[in-house]
């Protein structure tokens, strides 16, 4: 077989990431000690990759984001104390976003913290969530309130982890590719527009290259800010009202933020003239993805304001100034809330 494997270096303030593309997880044993190493996953991902966590210390959570909380966290600790682990062990977080988001909020709170890496094994933490150093748990319905900024020592990628990727994740992670275009790249969001779901999954090639690319797209805003000071809020596009639909109805993320980026494209052709907003919706359909949601905007609204992004009387919006760039543009809370009940209104009728 050809190696195709590829080395990359990401260079952060204080650290530097090792990112292994089109790589195997074998690789895995040559990045760590497999006997002081401890790798945290999920119950899907063990038991359809049973045989590659052969040898390996594993601790095996319950899927699903409500698992993404401090209760999970302290029950990877007291597994922690019983494999011995200290200072000099590394965890590794194979799975999907919650998997990797916890291990990196474990890895920095055990013993003051400790070393890690990913292997991303969904869509959406191959080109989103392992990149960035981002971890933490949600509290109640406020989603990632506590953890920290923390970046992985490597990423291992394997892309023949998405062989058993359900349909509804391939959506998930395509929401995220979605707002990376239409905030960065508008080359990306017309290559999204004359492909679908279907025609990208059937062809490797191209899946490789939009994951590859993806990786490349969001790596280049957080290493300019890391600490999310300006640009990296960017990245928020579609997550403000996302986030408040996500826990206050039964969505998935990608659907959530779907719907989220569509309400901000509305607003960017209200406030800045967005133009061609319309295709955002067709991007979305093309991947499987919800448009339309009627929702109650008082009771999303609130929870909205609780969004890390308000800052006194304003709110940080990701808005498009046109497809391909985003833009932050503070909104004061009072004429957001009647943006927000118009839009409900309008979805509500049925535009
Ligand atoms: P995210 O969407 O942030 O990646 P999760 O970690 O919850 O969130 O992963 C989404 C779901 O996909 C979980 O149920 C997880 O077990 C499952 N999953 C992740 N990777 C794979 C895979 N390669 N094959 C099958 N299921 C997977
Ligand atoms: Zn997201």
């Amino acid at each position: 077989m050809i190696d195709s494997m590829r080395k990359i270096k990401q260079q952060f303030s204080n650290t530097s990431v090792d990112v292994y593309l089109d790589g195997t997880f074998n690789h895995l044993s040559k990045l760590v000690d497999k006997k002081n190493a401890v790798i945290i996953t999920d119950e899907n991902i063990f038991s359809l990759h049973r045989s590659k966590f052969r040898n390996w210390n594993v601790i095996t959570l319950k899927p699903g984001e409500a698992f993404k909380i401090q209760l999970t966290a302290d029950a990877i600790i007291e597994q922690l104390i019983g494999f011995e682990a200290d200072r000099s062990t590394t965890l590794i977080g194979v799975g999907g976003g919650v998997v990797t988001d916890l291990t990196g909020y474990v890895a920095s709170i055990y013993m003051r913290g400790i070393r890690f890496g990913f292997v991303p094994t969904s869509l959406l933490a191959m080109v989103d969530a392992s990149i960035g150093g981002k971890n933490g748990v949600d509290v109640g319905a406020y989603k990632n309130l506590v953890g920290s900024i923390r970046q992985p020592s490597f990423l291992l990628y394997d892309y023949s982890f998405l062989k058993t990727l359900p349909d509804i994740e391939w959506s998930n992670g395509f929401a995220e590719i979605i707002k990376h275009a239409c905030i960065l790249d508008h080359s990306s969001f017309k290559l999204l527009l004359n492909n679908s779901l279907q025609s990208i999954k059937k062809d490797k090639k191209l899946l490789t290259s939009i994951i590859e690319k993806n990786v490349l797209l969001k790596s280049s805003v957080v290493k300019k800010d890391e600490f999310e000071k300006g640009d990296r809020k960017l990245l928020n596009f579609g997550h403000t009202l996302g986030h408040a639909l996500e826990t206050q109805y039964e969505l998935t993320h990608g659907q959530a933020v779907a719907l989220g980026m569509v309400f901000a494209a509305w607003l960017s052709e209200q406030m800045l003239g967005l133009k061609k907003s319309v295709e955002i919706i067709q991007v979305l359909s093309q991947y499987k993805l919800p448009t339309i949601a009627s929702f109650d905007a008082e009771r999303v609204f609130n929870i909205l304001t609780m969004d890390k992004k308000r800052v006194s009387d304003k709110m940080n919006f990701v808005l498009l100034e046109k497809i391909g760039k985003g833009v932050i543009h503070p909104i004061k809370l009072d004429k957001l809330e009647k943006y927000v009940s118009t839009y409900s209104n309008l979805n509500k009728v049925g535009k």
